[in-house]
């Protein structure tokens, strides 16, 4: 309220007012409650007498001035100390006209009909009438007639005094929003008298549309925001929660609002967040990322930006948005694992990988790459560089031509042998891998592999060489076998004859001189014609296994079934002679030379009857098995049985297990099987228990 200075005779208000004291100071206390009390119920109009002693009281005169925006600036008032009571002398009434003609607010003087009998200047600036057209006007034409208005008249009368908000009707029939403090008082005359202002609350009413709509659009952003938006107090319990806040936290509006922010944090992030909130509150905008735990225990991940409330310019809590991140931490934690992986793969594998652009700059390298070709480091020193960079100029250029090829053309290399030098020029076998591809906007790239071949290359020329000298010693032993087998052959076919001559010589030897011969030149020339005899049988044996293979017969269908009983037949003697029981299985037709099974079949039927034990009736199986790429074939018999040290050897020439008086033979028929089943690119071999049985089998491949 402001200071006054008026003309005030007595000496209470004159030290007072010199001292330049507020307006509570210069009345008197008895006085100052009486007259606050009026000028708080008026809003400032006021015309009072307040009696401070017996003789004396302060007539008080109260008007508001207002701005050029019709709001209260400041208050006038008029003091004057008079004796009690004496408040109609003619200076009075010039004062009170004073005040009312130069008050800035709308003043009707009216009787209780509404006729105006005195209104002021600002009444006329308002309503746009002339004092003279005003005071020929009832209520009813300044103020709109309704249900309001009748109300407020209504109440006055009743009450004495009204304050209510009502529409003024301006002379042009504009109207506008007005705030209306209407008193009932009784004049001199002791006539019923109202007194009226009207303040046009215009410019009040637009601002207080403006702030509620404003109010009203902050209130539906905060309630329709998809993401959670809080307040909280100092304290840290939550003062306002939007639907979104709600269904992160999980419980029902009303429990919620008693809720202290802090527990619903992780615990390993409250001390963080309890810094930020703090620093929210010392109006710092926070923003944090923090881990959060809703009232029934569901975990989320947050991103919150609290900022501070202020209210009359002090801060009483923190406003907060927080985003529901959770998803999208999963997401980023599932791409750096796919990251961390991709990285694992490719630094460990031991191929060289690289990505260039299409100027050619390195974007990616692995481990092997970066430190096998370019001799850095780490893949930082690697990146934006170039093979330029790197390699020496003739082996850079290549490297940069052919990568420029494959990005145009977009064909990929692949596997690709090639031979590249590194950072120190060392020359390397490589497979090489170059695979184009196009990134970001449309932009090209390439991505390359180079696996190091050099060893497997060195392993390839060597085992060439290998081979070649396997070849050499092949043809070589090949030559030397043929040689073998020539002279074998030549020798058995030569022989033949000089022995028959010795054989035919001893023969004559014994017819001619039998007589004259005693016993022992008798048993002498026996020993030597067996001896022939023998060697001859050595020497046809030795013929047949040269054969072999030397011979080629025509190549015709054979039924095995049939070849097989032609064989028994031709066994038939003693078959009979051991009485043996003979099972043939079911048996293929075969595109072979048929002599040449028939001595492999005969061979193994024959040595299945000769090494027959006489404990039991000799039983002998012949069967055939189909395998994918080969028949397999099994001569069995309940015979002498082999012992197993002697599985292998018995399939080399003349190597027999049995004095030549036991089993007659000269250890050539298995010999010649074997060089049988070779020829066919078969394999043969014996299975069998001694005292029990043998079972022969042989294979020949379906394709020979
Ligand atoms: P030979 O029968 O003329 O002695 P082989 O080469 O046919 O010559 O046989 C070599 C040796 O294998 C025979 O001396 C014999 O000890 C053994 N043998 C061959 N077939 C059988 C068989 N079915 N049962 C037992 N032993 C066998």
């Amino acid at each position: 309220m402001e200071y006054f200075r008026r003309r005030i005779s007595k000496e209470h208000f004159k030290k007072r007012l010199k001292a330049q004291l507020s307006v509570k100071e210069i009345f008197p206390p008895e006085i100052w409650t009486e007259f606050l009390g009026d000028f708080e119920t008026n809003q400032g109009v006021l015309h009072n007498v307040f009696a401070f002693s017996k003789t004396e009281a302060i007539e008080i005169f109260s008007s508001p001035c207002l701005d050029d925006e019709g709001n209260i600036k400041n208050y006038s008032l008029g003091i004057k100390v008079v004796p009690p009571r004496d408040t109609n002398s003619s200076e009075n009434i010039i004062q009170l006209k004073n005040i009312l003609e130069n008050s800035s607010l709308a003043i009707f003087l009216s009787d209780p009909n509404g006729l105006i009998v005195e209104v002021n200047r600002a009444a006329c600036r308002l309503f746009g009438y002339s004092i003279k057209e005003l005071k020929q006007l009832s209520r009813e034409d300044i103020m709109q007639k309704n249900s309001d208005l009748e109300m407020a008249v209504q109440q006055r009368n009743k009450a004495g005094e009204l304050r209510t908000e009502l529409v003024g009707i301006k002379k042009n029939g504009e109207t506008f929003p007005c705030e209306v403090h209407s008193v009932i008082y009784t004049n001199n005359d002791g006539e019923k008298r109202t007194s009226t202002t009207i303040v046009d609350i215009s410019d009040r009413k637009k601002q207080e549309l403006m702030a509620e709509n404003s109010k009203q659009a902050f209130q539906s952003l905060f309630d329709y925001n998809p993401d959670v938006v809080y307040s909280f107090d100092l304290k840290g319990n939550f003062v306002d929660l939007n639907e979104a806040a709600l269904n992160l936290v999980e419980g029902p509006r009303e429990k919620v609002r008693e809720v202290n922010f802090l527990p619903l944090i992780a615990p390993e992030d409250r001390d963080r967040v309890m810094m930020h909130s703090s620093m929210a509150v010392s109006d710092e905008v926070q923003r944090y990322k923090t881990n959060f735990i809703s009232l029934k225990g569901t975990k989320k991940v947050l991103d919150v930006t609290n900022f501070p409330i202020y209210v009359n310019k002090k801060i009483t809590g923190v406003y907060g948005i927080a985003k529901d991140i959770t998803k999208q931490v999963e997401i980023e934690q599932k791409l750096r694992e796919e990251h961390n992986m991709f990285r694992a793969i490719i630094d460990y594998i031991p191929d060289h990988i690289f990505v260039v652009n299409e100027k050619h700059e390195t974007i990616l390298t692995n481990h092997s790459f970066y430190k096998n070709y370019y001799g850095v480091e780490n893949e930082q020193e690697s990146l934006g560089l170039t093979a330029l960079e790197f390699f020496e100029k003739e082996e850079a250029t290549k490297v940069l031509e052919d990568n420029t090829q494959v990005m145009n053309n977009g064909i990929p290399v692949i596997n690709r042998e090639d031979i590249d030098q590194n950072f120190n020029g060392k020359k390397n076998y490589t497979l090489l891998t170059k695979v184009p591809f196009k990134f970001g906007d449309n932009k090209k790239g390439l991505v390359g592999i180079s696996r190091n071949i050099t060893e497997i290359k060195e392993k390839e020329k060597a085992l060439e060489e290998l081979n070649a000298a396997l070849k050499k010693h092949a043809d070589e032993l090949a030559l030397s076998n043929k040689e073998l087998e020539q002279f074998a052959y030549i020798a058995s076919h030569d022989l033949q004859e000089p022995l028959r001559m010795v054989t035919s010589f001893l023969t004559q030897l014994k017819k001619k001189y039998d007589h004259k011969l005693d016993d022992k030149a008798q048993q002498y020339i026996y020993f030597a014609h067996d001896g022939a005899t023998r060697m001859r049988q050595i020497i046809l044996d030795l013929l047949e296994y040269s054969r072999v293979g030397r011979v080629a017969h025509k190549v015709t269908a054979v039924n095995l079934e049939h070849l097989v009983s032609e064989v028994l037949s031709l066994q038939k003697k003693s078959i009979e002679e051991k009485n043996a029981k003979i099972e043939i299985g079911v048996l293929p037709e075969l595109e072979v030379e048929e002599p040449v099974l028939r001595q492999l079949f005969s061979n193994l039927i024959g040595n299945a009857l000769k090494y027959y034990s006489k404990e039991r009736q000799p039983e002998i199986k012949i069967s055939s098995l189909e395998k994918e790429k080969h028949w397999e074939f099994k001569i069995s018999d309940n015979g002498i049985g082999i012992e197993e040290e002697f599985k292998e050897q018995i399939f080399i020439i003349f190597q027999r297990l049995h004095q030549r008086d036991e089993y007659e033979g000269t250890g050539i028929g298995l010999a010649i099987c074997k060089k049988i089943v070779d020829n066919f690119g078969g394999e043969i071999w014996v299975d069998s228990r001694l005292g029990e049985g043998s079972s022969f089998y042989f294979t020949i491949p379906k394709q020979f």
